[in-house]
């Protein structure tokens, strides 16, 4: 079996890569050449049937990863299934299964057997976590047992993974040499390998066999995520020299895979001022040659918890308009708690919003929709705004709460809404694509 990038190397245009296409307004050639040159990457496991198609990378709208998993202290399969479900219907991209407490085969099945989004893990919290309960010690962890884990993982139809192949000895030498850090450590599977490597007093085996790797993901197609195990996790440490030598081996990492064949993403922070976002974004695409870059956020305070998804929805706009091309939602509960149902759709709506926002900023030819909102609001047309906008059930929930003695207005100005006075004054004076409908422009409404 050949993978996306070996394919659209030989000049075929899959028909996964048709599929992008259509969804993106694009020819397939055109997508068939972002896949070969590693500029887009999609993430489809042949092995999982009906998944949903998703292209990611340069080009394409910004898509949204929504996370979902147990955890040690809240292990409950069915929240994660209706987590997973919210997820899908509020119109995420991907989604990634996190779970670290119960069973974690048998969630990742059921999660899998429960949702069409091509789903992705980390595999070190398994890993990990297994390592815990056998040895009650995670960095007895053995390094075979983990490659056998990811190709079971990958059998059942995993489309992507975030592996920590990046983080090194000489990563692990610059975190020591600069003092440690403001915020410490922040992704799970990183420090866990960290530990595993000083206890062990032994290279990062996914670094040191990284071909291994490779002919893992290729074997299965599943786009390689490398994973930022020690990303920034206050923006005082963010672009620190450890975070840089991380995301340096990482974007070399990116360039050997996709030699290899194997479909490449980076991963990238965490937290970053937002006047670092851009600077971050165009140190990834130039190191790793293009590679698709999926980040977290990121967040650019420190301070918001309890409403992180605004935080990070501001950082997401941000990362998106200069380049980043996934971005993973972050959700009120961060830094707090497990996330809920509520939590999910929360997260996924800031995210969405704020990619959306990234994009007509990424790509100000594709402003159409803005316009005919703005036009079905100046017309007050309500039953068109709501059709059009992101979130008409919403908005229809707000209007209808307090509905306006006079259909035309809200209840935020009434009788002096300014939309239905400008109008009138206005409505034969409207001309060219400021006119809705051109055949009957005297009766717009
Ligand atoms: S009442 Fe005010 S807020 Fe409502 S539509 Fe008119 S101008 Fe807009």
């Amino acid at each position: 079996m050949k993978t996306q990038l070996e394919l659209a190397r030989e000049g075929v245009v899959s028909p996964e890569m048709e599929k992008v296409a259509a969804a993106e307004g694009f020819t397939g050639e055109k997508i068939r050449q972002g896949v070969a040159a590693g500029h887009i990457v999609i993430p489809a496991n042949p092995g999982r049937k009906d998944q949903k198609i998703c292209g990611i990378g340069k080009g394409l709208r910004t898509k949204v990863n929504a996370s979902i998993g147990t955890s040690s202290d809240i292990s409950d399969v069915d929240l994660e299934i209706r987590k997973a479900k919210i997820a899908e219907e509020e119109k995420a991209d991907t989604l990634m299964e996190l779970s670290t407490g119960g069973d974690l085969d048998a969630i990742r099945r059921k999660v899998l057997d429960n949702c069409s989004l091509p789903v992705g893990n980390v595999p070190l919290y398994q890993a990990f976590a297994e390592a815990s309960r056998k040895y009650h010690n995670p960095n007895k962890l053995d390094p075979e047992y983990l490659f056998e884990l990811i190709e079971r993982q990958l059998e059942d139809g995993l489309s992507f993974m975030a592996i920590h192949c990046g983080i090194n000895r000489f990563s692990i030498e610059r975190m020591r040499n600069q003092g440690f850090r403001y915020g410490g450590l922040v992704s799970k599977g990183g420090t866990f390998m960290v530990s595993w490597m000083e206890y062990n007093n032994r290279e990062n085996p996914l670094y040191e066999q990284f071909d291994r790797v490779c002919a893992l993901m290729k074997k299965y197609d599943a786009v390689l995520s490398l994973g930022n195990g020690i990303r920034a996790g206050a923006i005082h440490d963010s672009h620190d020299r450890a975070q840089m030598a991380e995301m340096i081996i990482n974007c070399e990492l990116a360039e050997l895979g996709r030699n290899m064949g194997c479909q490449m993403m980076v991963e990238g922070p965490g937290h970053v001022p937002l006047d670092e976002i851009q600077g971050n974004i165009m140190l990834e695409k130039a190191m790793s040659g293009g590679a698709p870059y999926y980040v977290l956020g990121p967040l650019p305070a420190d301070s918001g918890a309890g409403y992180d998804h605004l935080t990070a929805a501001i950082g997401a706009s941000h990362s998106a308009w200069h380049g980043a091309d996934l971005i993973c939602y972050i959700t009120p509960a961060e830094h707090l708690a497990l996330p809920n149902e509520n939590d999910v759709r929360e997260g996924l709506r800031a995210t969405r919003l704020a990619t959306r926002i990234g994009d007509i900023a990424k790509y100000p030819e594709r402003r159409e929709l803005e316009k005919r909102v703005a036009l079905a609001r100046r017309d007050s047309d309500f039953e068109e705004y709501f059709n059009l906008s992101m979130f008409p059930e919403k908005m229809r929930e707000v209007r209808n709460s307090r509905k306006p003695e006079n259909e035309s207005t809200c209840t935020m100005c009434g009788d002096f809404c300014a939309m239905e006075r400008g109008f009138s004054l206005f409505k034969d004076d409207i001309a060219g694509d400021k006119c809705r409908h051109p055949e009957k422009k005297k009766e717009t409404v």
